[in-house]
């Protein structure tokens, strides 16, 4: 519940997570358990549902994932509550799986970050992608570049069902040593220079404070959805409509590779005219994000606005200043996430879109058809090398 910036430090990782695309998060609580409770049970944060679990007695992180069993999925993502390191977790996920298809050895991967001074963390020894070694914090390393654990990890679940239950363990003694000696961990390095923050220590915890957001802050491609992402079928709502415009996946991916955000901002008055709830709108968004985790690409947020001036549900007339060619939607992400504004673009098959970006300040691009991956590469290119 540490605060970051006049917030808790938990809500920049949740918005860390959530923007990757998992939907569902588990938080393990332990000391000040009732007051995670109190702020996260039940909550929806990004795109995500939040619950909170709290240990009956300090289990330790590896008897407090056992207590968690029940609520495993077969493969998860794990995370320190109290360290960030600023990485595509999509990108993580998908090589596990995809590792995962071609032998069957690893039941855990873990993140390594890179760093110029070890003294401070445990270094992490690989031979090829396997772990071999845990090393630990060493005072010798003492300006020692190399890779250390950077407390994120793809686990299955079968390896928590071998932690006896209602014990106290230790997840990195007594889970991932075994499973290293097996030769069942595996590992898979952040960019080197990639931010890394621990705020369980003092000086990061101050540090934190001036370099947090600027540490997140990255340009941002916005994009229409219909006519620009899929094709436009008239209030298109239905996921067996859900057909991607060519080079749509693939200019996501490359966008998430150059570093941008990705969101998405659409009109659906379809939802305004009774045609479709809103909760078709979330299920349409849904499969574009489990089509996109097939080739290891994400869209980190959908904006949509189900308002019009003229609507049929009465629950939805009003003149939004969220509705393109009004900017709102753009202008509501822009302060929720670190954007940076010079560098970003929106794309989109309509006046109504170049309107809105210019409206935001955002450079408006038209798309008129082709690959929408050559439109968006050749914009991002140009834009970076400005
Ligand atoms: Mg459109």
């Amino acid at each position: 519940m540490l605060t970051v910036n006049g917030k808790p430090f938990l809500d920049t990782l949740i918005q860390e997570v959530a923007r990757h695309g998992i939907t569902e998060i588990l938080l393990l609580a332990g000391r000040f358990g009732e007051q995670v409770k109190e702020a996260y049970d039940g909550v929806d944060m990004f795109g995500a549902r939040l619950r909170v679990l709290i240990e009956p007695s300090p289990l330790g992180t590896g008897g407090a994932l056992r207590f968690a069993l029940e609520e495993l999925s077969e493969t998860f993502l794990l995370l320190n509550g109290d360290t960030w390191v600023d990485a595509d977790l999509t990108d993580f996920m998908f090589a596990w799986e995809r590792d995962r298809q071609s032998s069957d050895s690893s039941s855990v991967q873990i993140l390594l970050q890179y760093v110029d001074d070890m003294a401070r963390f445990g270094g992490i020894e690989c031979e090829g992608p396997t772990v071999v070694a845990f090393r630990e914090k060493d005072a010798l390393a003492r300006n020692r570049p190399g890779y250390i654990n950077a407390g994120v990890y793809c686990m299955s679940r079968e390896i928590v069902e071998a932690v006896p239950a209602d014990s106290v363990a230790s997840l990195e003694n007594d889970v991932l040593m075994p499973l290293v000696a097996a030769g069942r961990v595996t590992a898979h390095m952040a960019p080197k220079g990639s931010y890394f923050i621990d705020i369980g220590v003092p000086e990061s915890y101050s540090r934190a404070q001036s370099e947090l957001w600027e540490a997140r802050r990255r340009p941002a491609l916005f994009l229409d959805r219909d006519g620009t992402l899929n094709h436009d079928k008239g209030y298109t709502h239905k996921v067996s409509d859900l057909v991607w415009i060519e080079g749509a996946r693939e200019a996501i991916k490359f966008a998430n590779e150059a570093g941008y955000y990705v969101f998405v901002v659409t009109n659906q008055a379809g939802v305004a005219r009774g045609l479709y709830s809103e909760n078709a709108v979330v299920d349409f968004h849904r499969a574009m994000q489990s089509s996109l985790f097939e080739i290891g690409a994400h869209i980190d947020a959908f904006e949509w606005c189900p308002h019009h001036p003229e609507a049929i549900v009465d629950y939805y007339r009003q003149d939004s200043q969220r509705r393109k060619p009004a900017p709102g939607m753009l202008l509501d992400l822009m302060a929720t996430y670190p954007v940076e504004k010079d560098g970003s673009l929106m794309v989109g098959n309509a006046a109504s879109d170049i309107a809105a970006a210019e409206a935001a300040g955002i450079r408006g691009v038209y798309y008129s058809g082709g690959s929408l991956l050559t439109l968006v590469a050749q914009e991002i290119d140009r834009l970076r090398s400005n």
